[in-house]
This record gives structure tokens, sequence and C-alpha cells, in this order.
């Protein structure tokens, strides 16, 4: 392309876009929810470098509306194409593959005797905090003391629930009367965020207000003012080491300022759900923030409470959850635990002790986890790169670790996106799920887990979402 024919196509790029931007204004008006609609256009595609690039598809915020009409007739050849293949695959499960499970198996042989090593027979009644030496391998783990811990059950996401359960019934250790007689409870929720926990506060009738989420983690700015003046929030949620579904990491100082920061609820909580803490995909193994110690030198020793679990180490649905706070919190869960149980599933957990034999044995296992799923992630990276890379209109998370990785499409089509996959054979997490009541405001988000299925599903199905992103993106932009 000469000079001045850039030149011109740049000007009515400019032209355009600008109209694109009043038209989207006005469609969308302000974000229902207060956050702020950014450019559509990721400006950094959007170089006259990449219009005169051969063999590079130009971003689509530089194409004239006949080509993008051109562009539209394309996409729908693709996507008929697809149809034609009758395809029946699935990006929606974030959970770990067979070969994944198979490296647990150890598991199945043990324990090799039901006494752990205080002699405890873990067959019987008791400990409800469960056995010693899985809660120091944990709190090792965890950067905690082992009287800090609580090995449980199966599950880290019913200790949630336990927990919000004995504040709303009961009330927090340094709160003034239970949750349910406050007027109202509001929680702060990063977004996107793991639809799991909204449910759980939608059920209990927890009002949810969002906040984004930085590459370090939550924005403590906009935490801090939410927190700091209004009392019926009570708390918020943390996935601080590769968060679902965007991968973020909380780093020590904005881990630092959510433990600091003055709030008007005196027992304003951070539940801390570290599901993906030693889940790393690269060999940069990061590590957590210190949130309990970081909470306890501010003053404010109960704010956290800690979750994780062994699903996505060992056995998914028979591992082990974690919970971790104050020795306060510890005695406070504990007691209202002990209200209806009498103990927790001790030989699964010693089977646990004797199959990691050590903290570094986690750290081992993870190591093999990664080997599997580490490629699956680049497969679908590598599609996007190359499907989607040049053409500007969306953007993708590159995670070190954990188990998703986050697409956003041009904005109000992600909707149209899961929907045309699912046209074509392809199970697409559902629209809006990373967000409270399930509703994204720039209809833009797609979650994408690529542990489950085979390498090459993976690739197959990450190629029909690029296939539906374009083709959804042309029909908004033809109109
Ligand atoms: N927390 C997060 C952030 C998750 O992504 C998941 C599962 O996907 C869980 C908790 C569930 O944990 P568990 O299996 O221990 O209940």
């Amino acid at each position: 392309m000469s000079p001045a024919s850039l030149e011109t196509a740049a000007c009515q790029v400019k032209a355009w876009r600008s109209l694109w931007e009043t038209t989207k204004r006005e469609v969308y008006g302000a974000s229902p929810r207060g956050v702020e609609l950014a450019p559509v256009w990721n400006d950094e595609h959007v170089t006259s470098q990449a219009v005169s690039s051969p063999g590079q598809r130009p971003p689509l915020a530089q194409r004239s509306p006949e080509e993008l009409a051109e562009f539209l007739r394309e996409e729908r050849a693709a996507y008929d194409a697809l149809l034609a293949q009758g395809l029946k695959l699935d990006l929606t499960r974030g959970k770990p593959a067979s070969a994944q499970l198979d490296l647990s198996d150890a598991l199945l042989d043990l324990p090799t005797s039901p006494f752990d090593q205080a002699g405890v027979d873990t067959r019987n009644y008791g400990g409800l905090e469960g056995i010693a030496e899985l809660r120091a391998m944990f709190a090792e783990l965890l950067w905690v003391e082992p009287e800090q811990v609580v090995a449980g059950g199966s599950s880290s996401l019913v200790m949630m629930r336990e927990v919000i359960t004995d504040l709303w019934l009961k009330g927090a250790v340094d709160g003034e009367r239970p949750w349910s007689q406050e007027e109202k409870v509001r929680f702060i929720c990063p977004v996107p965020g793991y639809d799991r926990h909204f449910t759980l506060l939608d059920w209990f009738g927890i009002e949810m207000v969002t906040v984004p989420t930085n590459d370090d983690g939550p924005d403590p700015d906009a935490v801090a003012e939410l927190a700091g003046k209004d009392p019926s929030i009570k708390g918020m949620w943390v996935v601080p080491t590769y968060a679902n579904p965007g991968g973020s990491i909380v780093t020590q100082e904005v881990a630092e300022r959510l433990a600091s920061m003055s709030t008007a609820a005196p027992d304003f909580k951070i539940l801390w759900d570290n599901a993906y803490a030693f889940h790393h995909l690269t060999e940069a193994e990061a590590k957590s923030a210190d949130i309990l110690s970081l909470a306890s030198a501010a003053d404010h020793p109960h704010r956290p409470i800690m979750f994780a679990s062994t699903s996505k180490i060992t056995y998914a649905g028979a591992g082990v959850a974690f919970l971790a706070g104050s020795v306060e919190n510890i005695k406070w869960y504990i007691g209202h635990l002990g209200k209806g149980a009498i103990g927790p599933d001790k030989l699964n957990q010693l089977r646990h002790a004797q199959f990691f034999g050590s903290p570094q044995g986690v750290r081992d296992h993870m190591r093999k986890h990664r080997q599997i799923i580490a490629p699956k992630f680049e497969r679908v990276l590598s599609v996007l790169r190359e499907e989607l890379g040049s053409l500007g209109f969306a953007t993708w998370t590159e995670p070190t670790g954990g188990y998703f990785i986050n697409l956003d499409v041009l904005d109000g089509t992600a909707a149209r996106v899961i929907e045309l996959a699912k046209g074509v054979g392809v199970a697409l997490t559902q629209a809006g799920s990373s967000f409270p009541y399930g509703h994204d405001p720039r209809d833009r988000n797609i979650r994408l887990a690529p542990t489950f299925p085979e390498p090459s599903e993976v690739e197959a199905a990450t190629r029909v979402v690029a296939t539906c992103a374009r083709l959804a993106a042309a029909e908004k932009l033809v109109g």
C-alpha cells in the first residue's frame, strides 16, 4: 500500500471508529453496575503496520464497510463448514482430566495402617480439626501455623458455605451481631470471578457489588472506597493465586492494602479462596501473598479466612479441604462445626498424608499435573493468537497457573458467540457466568476451560470459538 493510500485508509478508519464509538454508547449507555465502558478496540493492534503487513489479516477497525461485508460472507461460509463436521466438544468443565486423576491412584491402596503419626486410630470418631500431620503439611504450604489450619471434608466450597452460615446465624468473632440481624448485607465481588461464589451469596440474599480485577488482584482503591464508607459491606471474595477465570495473582502490596484498609464494618471478612495455590503452569511458581500475617500485623487478625483443597491435586470430590485463619477464627469455626459433626473422614486425610509424604511431595506432584495440562493451555493460546491475533477485537489472558483462560470478545457479542458455538456442537460456559447475577455488563466475557478434553479436542474447540467470535463480530459491525 502506498503512503498516500495508507493515509486515506487511516482517515477513513478514524471517522468510522468515531461513528462506531458514538453508536455503541447510544446503544449501551453507561454500564448498569458502574463499570466504565472501555473502547471496544484494542488499540495496540490498530497500527498502520498491521494494514500493510502482507499475509496478516488487518484489524476489523481498519476495514471499510464493503470489506466488513466481505469478511461477514467469509465467516458465514467458515461457520457453515463447521456445521457440516458434526462436532461434539466441551470447553465448559474446569475439572481435571482422567490422566490427572490417574496420578493419584496410589491413594487407592492407602493408608497402609489406620493409625496416624500421633497414634490416633483414624477409623474412629473425633478430631474435628483434622489429623495433625496433614494440618502441619498444609500449614507449611500455605505459610501459616498448624494451629491456624483445619483439615476438613472433601470440599472447600462446603467450608465457605459453613463459614457464611455461621456468620449469618451467629456473627463473627469481631462482630456485634449475626449478619442476619443487619438490615442489609453486601459483599464486594471482584469481576470476572467464580460463579459459585456469587450463587452462594445470592442464596443468602447478600447483595453483590463488583470491582474490577487488575493483573495484581482486585482494584484496592475501589475496594477501600466501598468498604471504608458502607457498614453494610461485610466482606469480599478474593481468589489470590491464578484467579478463576482471569489467572491474576494478588501481589503482596495489594494483599497488604486489603489487610490494612479501614472498613466501616468492624467484622469485615476477606474470604481468601486459594483454590489454585499450587497449580502452576510454568516454572515460575508464584507464591501466594501472606494474608494472615499481613492482617495480623495490621491489627485485623480475624479479617481473612483462607480456603484451599486438594480437589485439583488428587481427586475432585474425594480430596481434602482446608480452612485457615486466626486461632480465634479456628475455635469459632470448630465450635459451630461441632454442633453438627463428630469428626471428619480422617482415613482419607491419612491416606493423603501418606501419599504426599511431605510439603515437597505436594509440589512435586503438581509438576506432574503441569506436564499434562500446560500443553493444552499452550494449544488454546496459539490458536487464539493465530486466529484472532491480528484482528484487534478480542483479548485474552495468558495465565501462568490455574484452570482457565479468560477471553474477551467484541462488546455485545459473547452470548452470540456461545450460541453460535453451541449450534456447531461446542459447549462453552454460559454467557455472564463470571459475573454476579449472571450479568456481564459488556457481554464480552467467555471462560475457556482447557484441562478436561484431549489436546486435539482443545485445539478443535478453540478454532470453533475463534470462528464464532469472528462471525459474531462481523454480524455486529455490519449490523
Ligand atoms: N474455589 C474456586 C475458585 C474454584 O474454581 C473451585 C472449583 O472450580 C472451588 C473453589 C471448588 O473447590 P472444592 O472442590 O474444594 O469445593
